[in-house]
């Protein structure tokens, strides 16, 4: 069975076509500048030589059309016709307290997807038109919704309610929700998978580090508590984004400042981080460098972004008692050995050691920590898609 999984963002479109038996990638590409001039498509098909489209995509449908017969194309396609794609899986960032699990998409769950638009105002509108722009396309394909949140319904009141009035949860739904939980249910399972351990009897800490981080405490294969809540702004500092700082901050800044409700919340979602401290770069290789070569600030950003983590890792380990394994993924986790480290070091405490040979890898799955640690140290690469891909699989398979 083939699965096409679509990940919508506002001007832009990933996808990648997956043939389940063997999940093996057969084709996977990005498009951007949807809706601005430029548009553009990098379609690569496995085993031939990547293909640039450059055409005017006015909007999400106009793009997925392009894809689609990207993918069917006599020279640069991956397969013969359009009826060989059997399913599409989407990621829908927000499916608020509504989808503990990914769902066949029907007229309830667009109602419901419609719903959550204010939980997500800038994530869920492009999710929802690149779903209404295959269902045009494909109208007899069953369509999935993979949520970033689902995996993080598990976490318990006492982790996801905010000390603000409880009227706020009952009439608005404020709560911690958490996201990236595609990536860290992946994680999580491929960790015990690896090991060759029943996930149940297992408690790990898995560390999404990329432009967008965030930390979860996985107990038994269930999310007990993570790092971002309500927004993904909470929790870590980020590349842009301030991660946790102290409310008060804000109309304080507001006052001195003249900012707008809007201008606040563009500062700390895009002009904060390690990009606000370091005032350099948002991107964690320009920092290495910069750092390396003597920058006290962007230093100084690295070490605000390591201890936050480690803070996260041990506040978990005391919430599980123990932690087994402890997971690194995503940009920076999987390819920087010097912030794996950095984070370590803070952890040395509670046995949890990395050994600085072995970590001394990038970008594929590796064991890090010491032989006599108490935690396995593990370095993975995520695959949302192939968990969007394999949820979309079960769920037809059970239909
Ligand atoms: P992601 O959001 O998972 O795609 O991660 C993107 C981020 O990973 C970039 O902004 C970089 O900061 C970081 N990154 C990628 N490669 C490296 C590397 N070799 N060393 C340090 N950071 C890296």
């Amino acid at each position: 069975m083939k699965i096409l999984v679509i990940n919508c963002g506002s001007s832009s479109l990933k996808y990648q076509l997956i043939d389940m038996n063997g999940e093996e990638v057969l084709a996977k590409g990005l498009v951007e500048r949807i809706g601005i001039e430029g548009s553009r498509i990098k379609h690569d098909t496995t085993g031939k030589e990547r293909v640039t489209i450059e055409e005017p995509m006015k909007d999400h449908k106009r793009a997925l059309e392009l894809v689609l017969a990207a993918i069917v194309d006599k020279n640069h396609g991956a397969v013969a016709s359009m009826d060989e794609i059997s399913a599409v899986g989407h990621r829908v960032v927000h499916g608020g307290e509504d989808f503990a699990s990914s769902v066949i998409i029907d007229d309830a769950v667009m109602d419901a997807l419609n719903r959550n638009i204010e939980l997500a105002p800038l994530h869920n509108p492009p999710n929802i038109m690149g779903i209404e722009a295959c269902k045009e396309l494909m109208p007899n394909v069953p369509m999935v919704g993979v949520f970033d949140t689902a995996f993080h319904q598990t976490i318990p009141a006492e982790n996801y309610i905010y000390a603000i009035p409880y009227e706020y949860y009952e009439k608005y739904k404020i709560r911690r929700y958490g996201f990236h939980g595609t990536s860290h249910k992946y994680v999580s399972m491929r960790a015990a998978e690896i090991l060759g351990k029943d996930i149940k009897d297992l408690n790990i800490v898995t560390c999404h580090l990329g432009n967008g981080s965030s930390v979860t405490a996985v107990q038994g294969g269930k999310s007990i508590d993570t790092s971002m809540g309500f927004t993904p702004l909470e929790g870590l500092a980020m590349g842009t984004r301030s991660g946790d700082i102290d409310p008060a901050i804000i109309p304080f800044i507001m006052d001195k400042e003249g900012l707008s409700f809007e201008e606040v919340n563009d500062m700390l979602n895009k002009k904060s981080g390690v990009l606000g401290i370091s005032g350099i770069s948002s991107d964690f290789r320009d920092l290495e460098i910069a750092a390396e070569e003597g920058n006290k600030r962007a230093e100084l950003a690295l070490k605000v972004f390591t201890n936050r983590v480690t803070k996260y890792i041990a506040a978990y380990a005391a919430q599980m008692c123990r932690i087994d394994v402890l997971v690194f993924t995503a940009g920076i986790g999987e390819n920087s050995g010097l912030i794996r480290e950095m984070v370590c070091e803070g952890l040395e405490c509670m046995n949890i050691m990395i050994d600085k040979e072995l970590n001394n890898t990038r970008g594929q799955e590796a064991i890090v920590s010491r032989n006599l640690a108490s935690a396995t140290i593990m370095v993975i690469p995520t695959n949302e898609e192939l968990m969007i891909a394999r949820d979309t699989l079960e769920l037809l398979s059970n239909r």
